[in-house]
């Protein structure tokens, strides 16, 4: 149950997170001050301006996605590296907030940053969406994910195995159709 479903009569701004940025609260308190109205919210009531793009969007580690790089285990070589957490359990792809560019703790950090997958805190019925640390079935963008590795020529295996899996889920391609309901199905 969500706030949205008690509360009918007035306006709600869904600031989810586990816990929510401190930063983004700040900012839609401030728009409003400043502006004297709400800002403009997504589908599920979140302000576009933190919760327009997932993590994966905005994460340093993407160009290592795109590379086919991926961490096996949280101290192999690859974690050493820095490379993409996406077989470690991370929901970075499906899960939109601006953790990646506000970071926490005045700019300190976040949690891919410190060598941990997302957990995506902000997307509804999180803790119920299955395994933090099993690999999201879809990937968010596998044609490009494929190409990517074609070029490079690096992750091969990872990228037709990511293939074959986007033409068999053909109608959740983009990230955008994907919720963290169709996680792990
Ligand atoms: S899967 Fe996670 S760690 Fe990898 S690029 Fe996306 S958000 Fe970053």
């Amino acid at each position: 149950m969500s706030v949205s479903d008690i509360v009918k009569d007035k306006p709600i701004v869904n600031i989810p997170g586990c816990p929510p940025i401190p930063v983004v609260m700040t900012g839609v308190l401030a728009h409003y001050l400043t502006f004297g109205s709400l800002p403009e919210l997504d589908d599920k009531g979140r302000p576009k301006a933190f919760f327009g793009e997932t993590i994966h969007d905005r994460c340093y580690r993407r160009p290592f996605y795109d590379q086919g790089k991926f961490a096996k285990t949280f101290d192999d070589e690859g974690a050493r590296m820095g490379w993409c957490l996406f077989e470690l359990g991370c929901k970075g792809p499906v899960t939109r907030n601006a953790c990646a560019t506000v970071k926490w703790n005045g700019g300190t950090s976040w949690p891919v940053e410190s060598g941990h997958g997302c957990l995506g805190c902000s997307e509804p019925d999180f803790w119920d969406a299955g395994g933090f640390y099993k690999a999201l079935s879809v990937p968010a963008d596998p044609l490009k994910i494929g190409a990517a590795a074609a070029v490079v020529g690096a992750g091969a295996g990872v990228a037709v195995s990511f293939a074959n899996r986007a033409k068999k889920n053909a109608a959740k391609q983009t990230h955008e159709t994907i919720t963290v309901e169709d996680l792990e199905k």
